[in-house]
């Protein structure tokens, strides 16, 4: 017997998706579907709204069969439990038929206009591959957003510029366009916000091309946003720290090492000039940071080589993903034909 695998690329049929990913958004939902439908008057083609109910406390779940029930264009996924933005994008992913995905948020942070636009990006160009709605880059803005959330947000987004494989600008945002084959190339776990740097990071490695699109970014007028900033924070430094370790690494070795080796010339000035006192801890303590900072660097070059495996994997696993999609699109083929 052939195994048949599950290859979730087959059979396509829509020429759109719009994921919008929903918890507790039932003062949101309709007045969003409404607004995401109309934006996409002018599309050529055929589209389906995916709205996932990310285990909605509210009547989020029960807004949505109403507008369902009338409306063939939108499904529901849904399940039980609140999970993360994260867990409901990849069920969306999942579940949806489009060649090309959108993921927007279910506040309208960034007004569906744009969806025509990135749309268009990728129809316009075939070597782009995925396109990320960007409010910090040249063009793009912030309006009605607390100063505080923006501010770490800018500054979050500045550090991964540097963190993530490729200069950009916006790596945290919701608001993307994808060609079916990126998302399909990827496994992804992260349940939670950081699942689009999970995204970027994968995608990019496998060699798809980004492009930012400049966008404005609304602060949420209705319901109440669900960002929390400690796990956010925590979630995005540790994956700052696996993209690239030696920006942890590097600076705290370098730090230690640059103090151990200071200290060590003022003990060796101290030496000279006769004012060592034998039995002060100073040398050992000059000895300890030096071997510490050497340590913490080469930990840096360790992680550094984990980095590159994790890539290497991630690319064997598309080449398998590719073969399980010839084998299972070829045995299909076979079966229809017979
Ligand atoms: N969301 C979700 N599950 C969650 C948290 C958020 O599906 O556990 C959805 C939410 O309904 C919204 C999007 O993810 O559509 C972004 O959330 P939110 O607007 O609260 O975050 P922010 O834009 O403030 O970062
Ligand atoms: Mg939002």
């Amino acid at each position: 017997m052939i195994p048949i695998f599950h290859y979730s690329g087959f059979f396509k049929t829509m020429d759109l998706s719009i994921i919008i990913p929903m918890f507790n958004e039932a003062e949101n939902a309709e007045h969003t579907l409404v607004r995401v439908e109309e934006s996409l008057g002018s599309f050529q083609g055929n589209y389906e709204i995916v709205a996932v109910n990310d285990g909605s406390t509210d009547n989020t779940l029960q807004v949505l069969e109403r507008i369902s029930a009338q409306n063939k264009k939108i499904n529901i996924v849904s399940y039980p439990r609140n999970v993360g933005r994260g867990m409901a994008l990849r069920k969306g992913f999942q579940e949806s038929k489009g060649k090309i995905v959108v993921s927007i948020d279910a506040d309208l942070s960034y007004d569906p206009h744009y969806i025509i636009d990135l749309v268009k990006i990728m129809k316009e160009d075939s070597q782009i591959d995925f396109v990320l709605g960007s409010p910090y880059m040249p063009g793009g803005g912030v309006e009605n957003v607390p100063f505080l959330r923006l501010w770490i947000s800018k500054m979050g987004n500045k550090i991964l510029r540097f963190a993530m494989p490729s200069r950009i600008y916006t790596s945290t945002g919701i608001f993307r366009a994808y060609r079916r084959k990126v998302l399909d190339s990827l496994e992804l776990e992260s349940d939670g916000k950081e699942i689009h740097l999970e995204i970027l990071s994968k995608a990019v490695a496998l060699g798809y091309r980004p492009k930012e699109f400049p966008a404005i970014l609304t602060g949420r007028k209705k319901g109440r946003s669900k960002f929390k900033f400690k796990k956010t924070a925590v979630s995005h430094l540790i994956f700052s720290a696996f993209e690239k370790p030696m920006m942890i690494f590097g600076f705290l070795g370098l730090l230690t090492l640059g103090i151990g080796v200071l200290m060590g010339l003022y003990v060796a000035y101290l030496r000279f000039t006769g004012g060592l006192t034998p039995g002060r801890p100073l040398i050992t303590f000059v000895i300890l940071l030096i071997l510490g900072g050497i340590q913490i660097l080469s930990f840096g070059f360790i992680a550094l080589q984990i980095v590159s495996i994790r890539k290497e994997i991630l690319r064997v696993q598309k080449e398998n993903m590719d073969l399980k999609k010839y084998i299972t699109e070829g045995f299909q083929a076979n079966e229809i034909n017979e």
